[in-house]
């Protein structure tokens, strides 16, 4: 194994990365709120602040309440002539005091750091995730990756505490490698961690299509040398600046392909709302043709035709459930149904996490649950393949059903349950189809919301230990530790 500090291409390698073509984007990104307190913003985009919030944002500057040291602040103009006009999406980017009246929750949502073994990288499952860059072309307000975009210090299990660090193509790539000849050598699991082979890669930050096509190029290539045989891009660039998805990106998604066609290549796309995606009369309506289809955003139409149209990769969807931005039913159905009709694949809505001020956030589980549900009746069965996910710190749990009745005999069901079920569990997913049944607390936007209200618990989300090294997955052993102990 070469070391960790060398990095030596092969020639296909080589080849395909002196293939690639770079342009020039013209986001017109408004950074921080400086532009709108110093009227330096152009002028038709002052009006997205208006006198009073700029003057209260302006107050909560240097404090402890100062809302873009917690998240900063960033917009793109595709995104703001779209903002401009929906208080849904104004509220997936626009800064409001609001958002830091409670600043409980923690800088490490559901202790992800336990598990990066390899700064930049964490390995949770078979498949890992990196921070391949700390930023996007606009920035939500909700985001759990706040701490990695806002470059705060995170403690981490160890008690050393530094900010969480950037991917580097050496140094994950000797750790695949690594962990990969161990579980081939050891006839299929890794033997200290009982893993299995490190088969897919979550290109993740910030978002990867911040970067120019080569650093993109340069990762794929790198992950698909290193026997890495699945890769997902997981981007809300498409929302922000559909313009990214050219000429020049895909030619250099088909050159991989052609390269390295063993390869599967996947694209998690992020919308919240149909806002992002369908075009809008004056008066608000979402245009429709003369055969009664709704028309896209005609550039986001585009990438997503240009994405799909390449049918040896995917286009999924994915995205939280967030107060005051889609926290409703009637928005849901019509993303569902607009983004299957485009050719992409509904993948999961997600509950809040414990971020910094979530509590600005969060829907209650069981209100999302409700929700999703709501938002799925009339749809057909192609169209509904979203589940509604939760990420406990053992793995990705479904909240699966949330009752309105009791069941007959289980004490503590009288006012109904909610049943969790695991989905993915870290290493080879012993726990995968387990369920966990908690009496329902209509409040309750965290598992800890029900820790005294537990009925049956097969999948241990209450009872589980953290790994004591990066890379080993957790046992069951130890008493549930209530997340929000972390909190501040
Ligand atoms: S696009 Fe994703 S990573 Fe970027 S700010 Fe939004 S939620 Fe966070």
């Amino acid at each position: 194994m070469s070391s960790p500090n060398e990095y030596v291409q092969t020639d296909r390698e080589r080849a395909f990365l002196e293939s690639v073509e770079e342009a020039r984007y013209e986001r017109e990104i408004i950074n921080g709120l400086a532009p709108f307190f110093n009227e330096k913003a152009p002028a038709d985009m002052m009006s997205f602040y208006n006198n009073d919030e700029v003057v209260t944002l302006k107050q909560l500057k240097g404090s402890d309440r100062d809302v873009e040291s917690r998240m900063p602040v960033k917009l793109t103009r595709h995104y703001y002539e779209i903002a401009k006009t929906s208080p849904s999406i104004q509220r997936i980017v626009k800064a409001s005091p609001d958002e830091t009246n409670d600043l409980a929750g923690s800088e490490d949502p559901g202790n992800q750091m336990d598990y990066s073994p390899v700064e930049g990288l964490l390995h949770k499952y078979e498949m890992g995730l990196m921070y391949v860059v700390s930023t996007c072309s606009a920035h939500c307000r909700f985001c759990y990756r706040e701490e990695l975009i806002a470059r705060k210090e995170i403690q981490r299990q160890d008690g050393t505490v530094k900010k969480k660090g950037l991917a580097k193509i050496p140094e994950i790539t000797a750790y695949i490698r690594e962990h990969n000849e161990a579980v081939e050598r050891n006839g299929g699991v890794h033997p200290d961690s009982g893993r299995e082979k490190l088969r897919e890669i979550l290109l993740s930050g910030g978002d990867p299509m911040v970067l120019n096509n080569g650093k993109i190029a340069a990762w794929l290539a790198a992950l698909a040398e290193s026997g890495v045989e699945s890769i997902r891009i997981g981007t809300k660039e498409m929302a922000f600046y559909p313009q990214r998805f050219d000429r020049t990106f895909l030619e250099m998604l088909d050159r991989f392909h052609e390269v390295y066609p063993q390869v599967g290549l996947h694209m998690m796309l992020h919308f919240e709302h149909p806002d992002e995606i369908l075009a809008k009369t004056p008066d608000q309506e979402y245009i429709k043709d003369e055969h009664g289809f709704l028309q896209w955003i005609p550039e986001t139409g585009a990438a997503m035709r240009n994405l799909v149209s390449r049918g040896w990769l995917t286009v999924e969807n994915q995205a939280p459930i967030i107060r005051g931005i889609n926290d409703d039913a009637d928005a849901l159905r019509i993303l569902q149904r607009e983004f299957k009709r485009a050719g992409g694949e509904n993948h999961y809505f997600f509950c809040g996490r414990d971020i910094v001020a979530y509590k600005a956030f969060n829907v209650p589980i069981e209100r999302a649950w409700q929700i999703l549900n709501d938002s799925q009746k009339g749809l057909s069965g192609v169209e509904t393949h979203a589940r509604l996910s939760i990420t406990h710190y053992k793995g990705k749990t479904e909240v699966n059903a949330v009752t309105n009745e009791p069941i007959p005999g289980l004490k503590g069901s009288e006012n109904g349950v909610v049943i969790f079920k695991i989905l993915r569990n870290a290493g080879p997913a012993p726990d995968r189809g387990k369920v966990c049944i908690v009496g329902r607390n209509p409040n309750a936007v965290w598992f800890n919301d029900y820790e005294d209200r537990v009925l049956f618990d097969e999948a241990g989300l209450f009872d589980y230990a953290r790994v004591s090294k990066p890379g080993q997955a957790p046992s069951k052993a130890a008493a549930f530790v209530p997340q929000q102990a972390m909190c501040r």
